[in-house]
């Protein structure tokens, strides 16, 4: 594994853009509007910006905040907060108001960074809360106004940075509302490192009779990625920063699009693919798919959520290469299990990253399990999160004494070591990889005045993986009807985390003798 471990974040980034030099070397696309960034603009953007922060008065530890879709500055402040070892932010960018608001309720970030499209509610979030001190849209160009170069001192040569926070990221964790997962520089660092080694693969080819070669396939500065995962989300970040760090290119896209996508794969020769199941299910099946020439992919990593043995089996035929599944969570660094080799089991997600332990453990006696005995997954890692950002409760409910995060997710290994995901413990619904947090929802349904109780779950889907389905008791006699419900919850909370499987009213909900929901006999009653 390279030696990465005596810089910090900002050394990593500012060494290697700076030793690019005055080429013009692209390092991102915009397929939305081709609007292209060279690896020196980068630079001198993520400097300026670094300075424009040092000036509002941003320094170690400070947060800042991010809510955009995925764009060519996206990254910018990322890299500007790793100069300065301040603390990012990312939020999910059609957020309502409500969301953003419980979403920065603990970090408060100083400033946020964000566009025409999301500036509405971040005014209106400052307007109601008193930690914002300045907006900073990226469709003002606001860069042209900064000067730059006493920022260069900033980037200490600190090597003791691995345990300081580097970015805050939102995830539902195995219960309750969306929590604030704290991730430090050692964690970030170690992710990027295994995210480059992961997706890098021998291949022998042979020319002809007399000649041969190896091919290294991973992100090289001849190489391609494409930034279609939202950059808020740990997976979307960590793969845009390893291509930047790799030197390669990335062309991004602020929202799947079938057509644009495949553009990117044809255009660019695309060799490794980063995708969730939704866009697998999308390769295997859409018609579109067949009109283009899509010989340059020679890898395909998905990860996210469960990749059905269907799905991976028409990928590999048509591709013609393999479909390596990956496992992890937000909280653990992401990448944690992946088939490492090009030889897939189906259904496996291979074997734990360097770095990582895993445990499976009976959930009930918390016994240590062997192979193929399901349990629950718990690693233990440089990768694991620090905590939940002022939720001790859900830190110690979550990371064991000996170091071991419990991910709520079931699973077990084969003779072979190869580790299978089977079912979910937590609560934790799944839409399209979308993370929904049922308790945030049965909140919003039981705040509508004609609903006494209610409950949700995620309804198995080929397409989204999971829909979230609500259980309504309402008011005796009132005239309220499953559209409504689904509209009052669409009013108040964003896209993905809809009714987009329905809801069944029911004269009572299953409890246990506490009161506690048994979202267990609600998917019995499916
Ligand atoms: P997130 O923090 O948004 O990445 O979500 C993490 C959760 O997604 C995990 O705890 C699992 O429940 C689920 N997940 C991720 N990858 C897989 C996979 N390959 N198979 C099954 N579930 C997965």
């Amino acid at each position: 594994m390279e030696s990465i471990v005596e810089q910090n974040l900002g050394e990593i980034f500012y060494e290697n853009l700076k030793a690019i030099g005055d080429t013009e070397m692209i390092a991102m696309i915009n397929k939305d509007n081709n609007e292209k960034i060279s690896y020196r603009e980068l630079f001198v953007a993520s400097l300026k910006t670094a300075c424009k922060l040092k000036d509002l008065g941003i320094k170690e530890g400070d947060v800042v905040g991010i809510v955009s879709d995925n764009r060519l500055e996206y990254i910018v402040p990322v890299l500007a907060c790793f100069y300065l070892r301040a603390i990012i932010h990312p939020t999910n960018s059609s957020y309502h108001l409500t969301e953003l608001k419980h979403a920065y309720s603990k970090s408060k970030p100083k400033i946020i960074f964000t566009s025409n499209d999301e500036i509405g509610n971040v005014v209106q979030l400052q307007n109601e809360t008193d930690y914002i001190k300045e907006i900073i849209n990226f469709d003002d160009n606001y860069l042209d106004i900064v000067e730059w170069g006493a920022i260069l001192e900033s980037i200490e040569k600190s090597s003791d940075c691995d345990k300081k926070t580097a970015a805050i990221v939102s995830s539902s964790g195995t219960t309750g509302h969306p929590k604030s997962v704290v991730l430090t520089q050692g964690n970030l660092k170690f992710t990027m490192s295994n995210f480059k080694y992961l997706f890098v693969t021998l291949e022998f080819v042979i020319i002809n009779a007399f000649r041969f070669r190896y091919l290294i396939l991973s992100y090289s500065s001849e190489s391609t990625g494409i930034g279609i995962l939202p950059f808020y989300h740990m997976f979307g970040l960590m793969q845009t920063i390893t291509i930047l760090n790799c030197r390669a290119k990335i062309v991004i896209l602020s929202k799947f699009e079938p057509v644009s996508f495949c553009e990117i794969i044809e255009k660019y020769n695309v060799h490794l693919l980063l995708i969730v199941p939704t866009i697998a299910d999308f390769l295997a099946k859409h018609p579109i798919v067949d009109k283009y020439n899509f010989k340059s992919v020679n890898d395909i990593v998905c990860a996210g959520a469960a990749l059905g043995y269907e799905i991976q089996t028409i990928l590999e035929k048509k591709f013609n290469c393999a479909v390596r599944q990956g496992y992890g969570m937000t909280e653990t660094g992401v990448a944690t299990v992946c088939v490492l080799g090009k030889k897939c089991k189906l259904g496996s997600c291979g074997t734990p990253v360097p770095g990582v332990e895993i445990e499976v453990i009976d959930a009930q006696t918390k016994n240590t399990l062997g192979p193929n005995e399901p349990g629950e997954i718990c690693v233990k890692s440089v990768q694991v999160m620090k905590e939940y950002l002022g939720n001790p409760e859900a830190t110690r409910a979550t990371i064991d004494e000996r170091g071991f995060l419990h991910t709520g997710d079931i699973g077990y290994f084969d003779e072979d070591g190869d580790f299978f995901i089977v079912d979910r413990l937590k609560d934790l619904i799944k839409y399209k990889s979308f993370q929904v947090s049922p308790a945030e929802l049965e909140d919003v349904l039981k705040s509508h005045n004609e609903i006494t109780d209610a409950g949700v779950i995620g309804v198995p889907d080929g397409r989204a993986g999971e829909l979230p389905m609500a259980f309504v008791v309402k008011v005796k006699n009132c005239k309220l009807s499953e559209q409504n419900v689904i509209d009052y919850v669409a009013e108040r909370i964003s896209v993905h985390k809809q009714l987009h499987g329905g809801v069944r009213f029911v004269d009572d909900l299953p409890k246990n003798s506490t009161g506690k929901l048994l979202r267990k006999k609600l998917r019995e009653m499916l």
